[in-house]
This record gives C-alpha cells, sequence and structure tokens, in this order.
C-alpha cells in the first residue's frame, strides 16, 4: 500500500489542492491520499485563520466526492503546534511496515524546510513527493532544491533522471512531480470574499456553503 499525506492549513482547502494530489496519486499510484490540517499553523499569522475545528469540517466536505482520500485529524485533536516530524511518528506508530509514505508538498514550501522544527529527522522519517509547476520544472530550480536537501541531509543524490532524489543507505526517496498549475490559493480566496467577489469555481460548492453558513473569513452570509 502506498499513501500519500498533505498537511496544510486548508484555511480553505480549494481546487489548487484538490488537483495538485490527484495528479500526485495518478503519477506515484498512490492508493490514498490523507489530507491532514494543522491545528495552530506555526509558519503563519494567526489573526486570519478559521478556527480549526472548521478547517477540518471543510476538508472532510470537500473530500466526500473522493473515494481515495481520507480526512485525518490527527494534529487537530493533538492541539498545539503542530509539527509534521510529530505528526509522523504518530503516523508511524499507527501504520504497518508494508506501507510507504511519501509527503506531498509544493516546491515552494520545500524550500523553506531549513526553518522546520528538525529538519533532517523530517527528511529521514518520510519520502517525499515534491510538486513541481510549470516554470519550476528546471535544471536549475532542481539544482536549488538539491541543494537545500544536501544542506540538510548530505546523502541525497540526485538520480541522473532529475525525476528524483534517493537516499540509498536509509531507503529514502524525494520524487519530484510536474503538476499543471491551478492559480489558486486560500489567501486569493480570503481577499475575494473580502472584496465581495465570487469564489464560485475556486472551491468545491458545499465548502462555500459552509464558508456562507458560518460566515467565515468576514463573509456576508449573502450569496453572490
Ligand atoms: P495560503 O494561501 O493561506 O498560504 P495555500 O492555499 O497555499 O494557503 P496551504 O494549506 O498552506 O494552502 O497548503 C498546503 C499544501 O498545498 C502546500 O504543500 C502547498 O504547497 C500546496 N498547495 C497550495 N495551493 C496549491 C496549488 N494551487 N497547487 C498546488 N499545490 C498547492
Amino acid at each position: 500500500m502506498r499513501i500519500g499525506i498533505i498537511g496544510g492549513t486548508f484555511n480553505p482547502i480549494h481546487y489548487g489542492h484538490l488537483r495538485s494530489t490527484e495528479e500526485v496519486r495518478k503519477a506515484l499510484l498512490l492508493d490514498e491520499i490523507r489530507f491532514i490540517p494543522s491545528a495552530l499553523p506555526p509558519h503563519k499569522p494567526q489573526d486570519e485563520v478559521a478556527a480549526a475545528a472548521d478547517r477540518l469540517e471543510m476538508v472532510r466536505i470537500a473530500l466526500e466526492d473522493y473515494p481515495a482520500y481520507v480526512c485525518d485529524p490527527i494534529e487537530v485533536e493533538r492541539g498545539g503546534p503542530s509539527y509534521t516530524l510529530d505528526t509522523l511518528e504518530e503516523l508511524e506508530r499507527r501504520t504497518s511496515a508494508e506501507i510507504d509514505m511519501f509527503f506531498i508538498i509544493g516546491a515552494d514550501a520545500f524550500l523553506e524546510l531549513s526553518t522546520w522544527h528538525k529538519p533532517q529527522e523530517v527528511l529521514n522519517a518520510v519520502n517525499f513527493a515534491v510538486t513541481l509547476r510549470g516554470d519550476q520544472n528546471t535544471p536549475e530550480y532542481l539544482e536549488a532544491l538539491l541543494r537545500v536537501i544536501q544542506e540538510i541531509e548530505p546523502g541525497y543524490c540526485m538520480d541522473k533522471s532529475l525525476k528524483e532524489a534517493e537516499f540509498t543507505d536509509r531507503k529514502r526517496v524525494i520524487k519530484f512531480v510536474p503538476i499543471t498549475e491551478v492559480d489558486i490559493s486560500a489567501t486569493r480566496i480570503r481577499q475575494c470574499i473580502k472584496g465581495s467577489c465570487s469564489i464560485n469555481h475556486l472551491l468545491p460548492r458545499e465548502v462555500e456553503i459552509f464558508i456562507i453558513r458560518r460566515r467565515l473569513y468576514g463573509h456576508s452570509g449573502i450569496v453572490n
């Protein structure tokens, strides 16, 4: 069994998350994708973040139509700052040895890895699937990613195909997965709501209805 894990604030979840994970699922032949909303996001300003229970519920609602997708409340239930390493260790305890896990992350976010809590332990705890948008899929960009990786863990070497970096001693791999660029972010959605413009087609309709009903992100409650 091969599982993809995607952590994030999901403030709110949107089609950028859903489309990119679907492309990774197909490229890496994953059996399941596990969405893990964070409790307190350590890298984000706290003022614009919806309550963890609401973000979790929006992920649950969004995944209803995707049979291979699961919403995992592990970080919200643990509470406190959501460190990826704690989550990976807990998942490791819960899962059998035959399961291969891939942590799915955008290349921009991956470039910040050295600022995470215990980055070397994180790199050694799980395989990665790093998504590359069109303009990021170049040898120069991959070189920059490799530099970040090797500064944290020198054991990784780039494969000749430039499709993955491997740390053979630890049996760990970092896959680079080109994806279609979807110009949607949660920031853009929150800004749209503030500016009273429509968020239709940026996220599943049922999630939009939840935002309207709960008046999240300053929504007026009026459907436009
Ligand atoms: P915000 O705009 O609030 O910073 P976000 O839309 O970037 O949020 P996050 O919850 O921070 O969403 O992202 C979780 C993960 O999803 C990260 O790995 C991020 O790189 C990835 N991601 C977010 N938006 C997209 C997108 N449009 N296409 C591909 N991956 C995305």
